[in-house]
């Protein structure tokens, strides 16, 4: 199947199984260059995982510090100046994200290296006992890592303690791009491909679900991308764990990267939010546009449903109270 024709046309019968025709690495190459290609065929896949509505989720982020020993050059939250939030401050902030209707909090932080595994279970542990209805999304692999090794515990004994504090699951952040020479230039300290790997499937197993993300329009070729993807795709075969896909773009304000590198343009932008829908297909059908990062339009635009436009409108009188809390910061 080559034809704009046959896609629109045959696509219903091309898709009649479990196997995605357009997950080899030639035709997602093929359809990258044929954008009208790629945005019907996402389109199509979109209305085929039954997401016409779009939902989303009312959280509040909480960056507990911005101290770190990690040297990530696309990084704009770590700064000289440091703080670390009290427990005070990080309660009063759960509880005014919940009295405005917040069903979850995320929690990142920098790498701070005094902070042990205690720490990070007594967050999780102060929050749960005062808003046991919050859904606690914190850690990402890195500080997962980060704490085992600063308290010398395993990987696996972390989580299981982080899980026992009432971690509801793990954000898919600190994956950049899964293909370890573009890591090495854009986050030389940063745990490897193949210990992100590691985790998230730790996690998977002791049932922790996470996201699954993916850093774009900085170094990496669409080579690395499809890489990227296709790790992504071999573990959901595996465990069944993420939730989801969350396409983040490089910002380049106020970090060293950005001084080289200037970021995708829209039409990158969509059309990598549409080739990982396709590529993804049908092990992770929900993919995230993060409006946060790619503004209201386009997020709109990549979302592509009408349903997204009436949860948007619906949405709108939280939306502006929430529009400064809700991008993903740290590590
Ligand atoms: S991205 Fe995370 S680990 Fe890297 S420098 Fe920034 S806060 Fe530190």
């Amino acid at each position: 199947m080559t034809s704009d024709a046959a896609n629109v046309a045959g696509l219903s019968e091309t898709y009649s199984g479990t196997i995605n025709p357009y997950s080899d690495r030639d035709e997602l190459e093929r359809l990258w260059q044929q954008p009208i290609r790629l945005f019907r065929l996402s389109n199509f896949l979109r209305q085929k995982s039954g997401r016409d509505a779009v939902s989303f989720v009312v959280n509040r982020n909480i960056n507990f510090t911005n101290k770190c020993t990690g040297t990530c050059r696309f990084c704009s939250f770590k700064q000289r100046e440091s703080y670390f939030l009290s427990s005070e401050q990080i309660l009063s902030r759960a509880a005014e994200a919940e009295a405005q209707g917040a069903t979850e909090i995320c929690l990142q932080g920098g790498l701070a290296p005094e902070m042990k595994l205690e720490d990070y279970c007594g967050m999780l542990e102060t929050i749960h006992r005062d808003h046991p209805k919050l859904h606690l999304h914190a850690f990402s692999p890195m500080e997962v890592m980060h704490m085992s090794r600063n308290s010398g515990v395993s990987i696996r004994q972390a989580l299981q303690e982080l899980k026992r504090s009432g971690l509801g699951s793990l954000p898919g952040t600190a994956a950049e791009i899964l293909v370890d020479r573009v890591r090495e230039q854009i986050c030389p300290d940063k745990l490897k491909s193949r210990q992100w790997r590691e985790i998230i499937t730790a996690a998977h197993s002791l049932g922790i679900p996470t996201t699954s993300t993916m850093l774009f329009g900085h170094v990496e070729s669409l080579e690395d991308r499809l890489e990227h993807l296709s790790i992504l795709r071999e573990i959901q075969s595996e465990t069944g764990g993420f939730t989801e896909m969350v396409l983040l773009p490089f910002i380049p304000e106020n970090n060293a990267l950005g001084k080289s590198v200037s970021g995708a343009d829209l039409l990158e932008k969509l059309k990598m939010h549409a080739l990982a829908r396709v590529a993804l297909y049908p092990h992770i059908t929900n993919i995230q546009a993060s409006w946060t990062k790619l503004g209201r339009d386009a997020a709109a635009a990549a979302g592509t449903a009408r349903g997204w436009r009436r949860s948007w409108q619906a949405a709108a009188p939280r939306r502006a109270r929430w529009r400064r809390r809700t991008a993903p910061r740290g590590c």
